[in-house]
């Protein structure tokens, strides 16, 4: 069969550790015997990164830029102990980090959902989308602890030196203060490429704040939201019969627990923090979790919303078998590859990357599978496949399938 072309180019961006190699195994066993793969590549591997003193990373970003569609594979963020282990010359940002930096995104992260991996919330049958506003509150914050008596005032002072003061509050004893700040632009991305992607995925769009207490800080987000709403999605909602709308974190909390998902759900940073975790372990594994991050112009980084599974890897590097699973970095993959055939309209591209997926769920719904989801699924005939072998067990179905 002739293999699939591509015009443009995907933006790849290659990582470390176990992931590295798993991403090395897919291109082999699963793209390139299908598809004439054109990408422009990048090492973001943390021995490139610092012989290139980081310039690769804002490289690839800037190539995202220009392209539209990039799949990055996890990388190391530097501590300590990286520093030491790969001999760095300074401690690296994480490159995710300056990427969104560069693109200014909102992160969406989905579950893979697959048959005989039941949630541990029994209502939920489809994914379940956080977007998480990725700047400012408590991430920025300004933290002092009280250690004596004393008034805390908020204090703002305009560029003509004109002060606003408020009271926060008389301490009689010892106590702790913070100071947090968000900005309207940031507020506005963020509510653009919630509404983008929830026309992009054609699901209704949920968010959430704590506008009754917070009366400016979270009322503003909410007014921000309603008013970039009514000028510029209404009308594109209501033809793709979808909805948008607003309600109170708590009363979010108990919808999402009772509801059968299918939804995007817009998060504060730190909301979407918590609840990223607490819907990815819902639903069964990190390893099932994927990751998409939008810009406002309309620009895509697909990742795994895992790490570098740097335990794998050290396993790996005695010549110890693994299990790891590689299903998250599969999708990545595939949602650059669609998004790409989208773009381009090349709709064999798109069913390919479809056909994949499907071969990949199906793999796993017959009973094979790597040691993390044999522990969670209820499939019968279980069999575990090491890291390599599952990819090609993958290529066995999606053969049959073509
Ligand atoms: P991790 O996601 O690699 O692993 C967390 C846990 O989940 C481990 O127990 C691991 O075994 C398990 N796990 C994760 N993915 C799995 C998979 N595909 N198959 C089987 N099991 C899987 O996170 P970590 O251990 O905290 O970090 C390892 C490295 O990854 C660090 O250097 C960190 O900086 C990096 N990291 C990168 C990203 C990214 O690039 N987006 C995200 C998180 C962590």
């Amino acid at each position: 069969m002739q293999k699939i072309q591509m015009n443009i180019p995907l933006v790849e961006m290659d990582g470390d550790e176990m992931t590295r190699i798993i991403w090395k195994s897919i291109k082999e066993i699963l793209l390139r015997p299908y598809i004439e793969l054109k990408t422009d590549y990048y090492d973001l591997g943390l021995q490139k990164r610092d012989e290139t003193e980081d310039k690769i990373t804002v490289d690839a970003a800037n190539a995202t830029k220009k392209y539209g569609v990039a799949v990055k594979c996890a990388t190391i963020t530097p501590n300590a102990q990286r520093m030491e282990e790969y001999n760095l010359k300074q401690m690296w940002k994480s490159p995710n980090g300056t990427i969104r930096a560069i693109l200014d995104g909102t992160v969406f992260r989905a579950p893979i959902i697959v048959k005989g991996i039941q949630p541990l919330i029994p209502t939920w049958k489809k994914p379940i989308t956080i977007a998480r506003h990725a700047y400012g509150d408590i991430y920025r914050n300004v933290e002092y602890r009280v250690g004596e008596p004393g008034k805390a005032e908020l204090v703002f002072t305009n560029e003509k030196g004109e002060e606003t003061r408020q009271t926060i509050f008389e301490f009689k004893d010892k106590g702790v203060l913070m100071g947090m700040h968000n900005i309207d632009r940031s507020i506005e991305s963020f509510a653009r490429a919630c509404f983008n992607y929830a026309l992009d995925v054609k699901q209704d769009l949920w968010f959430s704040t704590k506008d009754t207490i917070s009366k400016k800080y979270d009322h503003t987000f909410k007014d921000i939201f309603q008013e970039i709403y009514d000028q510029e999605y209404k009308q594109k909602f209501e033809e793709a019969k979808i909805e948008y709308f607003y309600t109170l974190i708590d009363d979010a909390v108990a919808r999402v627990i009772r509801s059968e998902g299918g939804y995007i759900w817009a998060c504060k940073n730190y909301d979407g923090d918590v609840m990223s975790d607490m819907v990815a372990t819902a639903f069964g594994s990190l390893a099932m979790m994927t990751s998409v991050l939008v810009s406002p112009e309309g620009n895509y980084e697909f990742e795994a919303a895992h790490g570098t599974v740097t335990r794998h890897y050290y396993k790996h590097l005695k010549g110890e078998e693994t299990s790891t699973n590689s299903m998250a970095t599969l999708f990545a993959w595939t949602g650059a590859l669609k998004k790409r055939g989208e773009l381009d309209g090349l709709m064999d591209l798109v069913e390919f990357a479809n056909q994949l997926e499907e071969a990949s769920l199906k793999t796993i719904e017959a009973g094979i599978m790597t040691k993390d989801l044999a522990l969670i699924a209820d499939i019968p005939n279980k069999r575990v496949v090491n890291t390599e072998d599952f990819l090609l067990e993958i290529k066995k179905t999606l053969d049959n399938m073509r």
